[in-house]
């Protein structure tokens, strides 16, 4: 149950219980479309009419259109609801410490377009290409109704300035996207962490099953980053500041990191972490070219290369320490894993559960632990479901 917040609450007004019920219906028809008026009257416990006068209102809002006729016994032909997947376009922006991609979405969360841009160094050049780059996209797309811009960050969001006020791997000082983007624009823009969005990304379109209200998105990249759904809700803290699990300490008197601590979990377990790893071993060997990324690392275990897999092996070791203490003080049902390392699972997946294993043996913990597919790019989809849950969400009362 939550306690009802007496600093920010609306009162119930006439038109409360409607709007509920008319989130519920549009859920139904999401879920179970193609679906008939009648099944909804079921699957709700709604009055027909009540039903019907709500779809009436999502046809006439273009959420829904009704199409194709079913055939029932005793000669009954029902028209059927779907969602309208035009009804919404919406920009997702997906910002990391090197490259930016940016997709334009529909209702189905699929990409119509998708392209990159270099992050840089500097924020205020970034913020006037991205304005300059989004422009041309809704240019090039005239016939697209806009409905908001998603932003995903490496970093974490002030609640209340919306300001981007944590993102050490990105360099940026602490700054304002939000309002220049909006000016330009036009558009509402949602900023939220990478990892939150992830997160809320797998509970509005992950295959996990209605039953699944607790659900931790962990995203290792540069960094890592810790989305957290509990009791079906996004979880911020006071700042916006919560989930910053990546800049715990795992290894005492381990190596400094940017934000100023020793031995944090992304030290040990993150892409830079392996990379690291690597460097190490290769001590006195032949000289490397100039910055071995993660993906250069990766091929060379697909090489057969000991060193480099021994640097994600250690890498995923730490992932499982880290992620059996999100699983033992969470309880999850879910822990998602995005990220470049799960397209090395057969080998990393084995080390990480051995650690869960031995760590969590007497929890009787089940958390299924699901490595996503980098190939669907998780962070531009949450960018997606960003914009997406306002409309889905439960509306905010009392
Ligand atoms: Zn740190």
């Amino acid at each position: 149950m939550r306690k009802i917040d007496l600093n920010n609450f609306q009162v119930a007004t006439s038109g409360t219980a409607r709007d509920i019920n008319r989130r519920i219906v549009l859920n139904l028809i999401r879920k179970h479309q193609p679906v008939s008026r009648a099944d909804l009257s079921r699957q709700s416990g709604l009055q027909r009419s009540t039903v019907s006068a709500i779809t009436e209102e999502l046809i006439s809002d273009r959420w829904v259109n009704e199409g194709g006729v079913g055939h029932l016994p005793r000669g009954r032909k029902p028209k059927f609801l779907h969602l309208n997947e035009q009804r919404v376009g919406i920009i997702g922006v997906n910002i990391r410490p090197v490259t930016t991609a940016i997709a334009l979405a529909g209702l189905d969360t699929n990409f119509l377009t998708r392209e990159s841009m270099n992050t840089g160094t500097d924020s205020w050049t970034f913020t006037q290409e991205l304005i300059q780059r989004i422009g041309s996209l809704m240019t090039a797309h005239p016939e697209i109704e806009y409905e908001a811009i998603g932003v995903a960050l490496p970093g974490r969001i002030d609640l209340v300035t919306q300001r981007l006020v944590f993102a050490p791997n990105l360099g940026w000082e602490s700054f304002d996207l939000k309002t220049p983007l909006q000016k330009a624009t036009g558009l509402p823009v949602e900023l939220e962490n990478a990892a939150n969005a992830c997160a809320l990304a797998e509970l509005w379109s992950g295959k996990h099953g209605e039953s699944v209200r607790n659900l931790i998105a962990v995203t290792i990249s540069e960094g890592i980053g810790v989305g957290m759904i509990l009791g079906g809700q996004l979880v911020t803290g006071s700042s916006g500041m919560a989930g910053e699990f990546g800049h715990v300490t795992v290894a005492e008197g381990g190596p400094l990191c940017s934000c100023g601590n020793r031995g944090c979990w992304e030290k040990c377990a993150s892409n830079t972490a392996a990379v690291n790893y690597y460097n190490e071993s290769r001590n006195g060997g032949p000289k490397l070219q100039n910055g071995l990324s993660f993906d250069n690392l990766m091929k060379l275990v697909d090489q057969g290369d000991r060193k480099a897999g021994e640097a994600i092996d250690r890498m995923s070791h730490y992932i499982g320490v880290g992620l059996a203490m999100l699983i033992r003080g969470l309880a999850p049902d879910v822990v998602v894993v995005v990220g470049e390392v799960t397209r090395a699972w057969n080998r990393a997946g084995p080390i990480v559960n051995s650690v869960l294993r031995e760590r969590l043996a007497k929890t009787g913990a089940h958390v299924r632990i699901v490595p996503t597919d980098p190939d669907t790019e998780p962070r531009l989809r949450g960018t997606i479901a960003l914009a997406l849950q306002k409309h889905f969400g439960a509306p905010i009362i009392a």
